[in-house]
């Protein structure tokens, strides 16, 4: 824990990530200062990313958002935002075009660019290439806690800084959920999806050799990873594997659909548990291990005409549990499966196995341990939020750390993705915007006037 010495910059607000979560807040502070003329939050976030990029390693042709444009990163809190969708269309001047496409879902690598083209506009917020290694607790001599050390490391030469922050709002996304006992390789022979294209281009450059895949997973990015190999390596033999009977479609449908529209995060945070565990997880094939009926069609179709040419370089295998990958001499790999019917075991031998097996949100997150005593816990080993995606703090603990993107088992299914960002971020930025206090200190610890008075009050540096 860091003693007493408030060195470095404060900031109103330290933001953790710079994926679409904070972005959509970076453009609500600014949008907010400007509609309100008033003095914006002093933020910076920091990204490890040398430039905005969403999921970069997912991106190929042919793969679509899935949910309408609309829930972009600000028409649900102000239609009338000039960080819309449809406002960068205008400016790409691709708008006509657009609406001729007749879709309601852009291409990833379209929807990426958007993001990028907001992200541009609001450049001096983020500090890109950096990495947060560290936020600690400054308590003072009386054990109260008023700021937050934040320590990143520049990625480009290694050196590290800290800034002080009022405030925290965590967004790092989940990291990669592999297998019991299983990890990656650094030499492409096993790896999890969120790295798939660079992998897959460094390991495997030659796309006409006779590589062997093995893809393991059943939601869209396994296969969207399927069909990308089988479109991509003409020559390659691909076995893409899954534990239950077969891929299951997303449900879209517009009943079901409603469980991501922003009211229901009061009314499934209001639920008593139980309640809302069950209603979570009835509706958990909404996302997880679940996959788009037209991409299921594709594929579906791809291997009928294989079939009918009598090509059997694809091929899916079904309830087959990945149990241990074993590497071999010479650069490749064993995946040691159980098949659950026939209650036996299976090998089967690649040059690469692909985990498309998801990721991690589950209780907390490790960059965060150090605040974990001043934080209380809920009994789900998380940190217990309330309905402002706030961790809620113990006495004498005066930050505010706000989640995005960790507290699904509380506030419901549209937690880790991209539906209600603009309503969530409006629900952060309310909560922030009420103690607003714009404070400078100098870096060797000295107080300078602060304006806001609540700060001066307490007269600690
Ligand atoms: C391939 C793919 C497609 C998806 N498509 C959709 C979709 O169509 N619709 C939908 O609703 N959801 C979708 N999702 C779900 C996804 O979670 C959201 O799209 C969205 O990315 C969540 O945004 P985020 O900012 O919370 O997290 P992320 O997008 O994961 O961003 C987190 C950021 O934090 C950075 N970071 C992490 N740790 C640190 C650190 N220590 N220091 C500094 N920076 C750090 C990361 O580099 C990253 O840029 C998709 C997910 C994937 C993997």
């Amino acid at each position: 824990m860091a003693q007493g010495k408030l060195d470095g910059r404060i900031y109103d607000l330290v933001g953790v990530g710079f994926g679409p979560s904070n972005l959509a807040l970076a453009a609500t502070i600014r949008e907010e200062a400007e509609s309100r003329q008033s003095e914006e939050l002093s933020t910076l976030f920091l990204e490890s990313k040398e430039e905005f990029a969403w999921h970069p390693d997912m991106l190929f042709k042919g793969t679509t958002i899935q949910l309408s444009f609309l829930k972009d990163l600000v028409t649900l809190r102000n239609p009338q935002s000039r960080y819309s969708f449809l406002v960068y269309l205008k400016e790409a001047g691709r708008l006509i075009d657009f609406i001729n496409l007749r879709t309601f879902f852009p291409s990833r690598a379209e929807f990426n660019d958007y993001y990028r083209w907001v992200a541009k506009q609001l450049d001096d917020m983020v500090q890109y290439g950096h990495r947060v290694t560290a936020i600690e607790p400054i308590e003072d001599e009386a054990g109260r806690v008023d700021f937050i050390r934040v320590t990143y490391q520049n990625l480009a030469d290694g050196s590290e800084e800290s800034c002080l922050a009022r405030n925290l709002v965590f967004a790092t996304g989940g990291t990669a959920k592999l297998p019991e006992g299983m990890t990656t390789t650094d030499d492409g022979r096993v790896f999890h999806c969120g790295n798939f294209l660079s992998q897959i281009e460094t390991h495997f450059s030659d796309q006409q050799a006779a590589h062997e895949f093995v893809i393991v997973g059943s939601g869209q990015s396994a296969v969207e990873i399927f069909q990308y190999l089988y479109e991509n390596y003409p020559q390659a033999d691909i076995t893409a594997t899954l534990r239950r009977f077969a891929y299951q479609p997303a449900d879209e449908s517009h009943f079901v659909n409603t469980i991501f529209h922003p009211e229901m995060t009061d009314f499934l945070f209001d639920l008593p548990e139980a309640d809302r565990e069950r209603l979570i997880s009835e509706h958990y094939d909404t996302n997880y291990s679940a996959v788009d009926l037209d991409l299921l069609a594709e594929v579906y179709k791809e291997l009928y005409e294989r079939k009918v040419e009598g090509n059997e370089q694809i091929r899916v295998r079904s309830m087959l549990e990945l149990r241990e990958l074993e590497l071999l001499e010479g650069g490749r790999v064993r995946a040691h499966f159980f098949d659950l019917i026939k209650q036996a075991e299976e090998q089967i031998e690649a040059d690469s196995v692909l985990l498309a097996t998801g990721y991690e949100r589950t209780g907390i997150p490790p960059l965060l341990d150090s605040l974990s005593r001043y934080l209380r816990k809920d009994g789900h080993g998380c940190l217990e939020t309330d309905r402002q995606y706030r961790a809620v703090g113990q006495d004498g603990f005066r930050p505010q750390v706000f989640l995005q993107g960790f507290c699904e088992h509380t506030h419901g299914l549209s937690d880790t993705l991209l539906s209600v960002l603009p309503i969530r971020s409006k629900e952060i930025f309310d909560e922030l915007s009420r103690e607003h206090l714009q404070i400078e200190i100098q870096t060797d610890g000295e107080l300078r006037e602060p304006v806001g008075a609540a700060f001066a009050s307490e007269g600690r540096g």
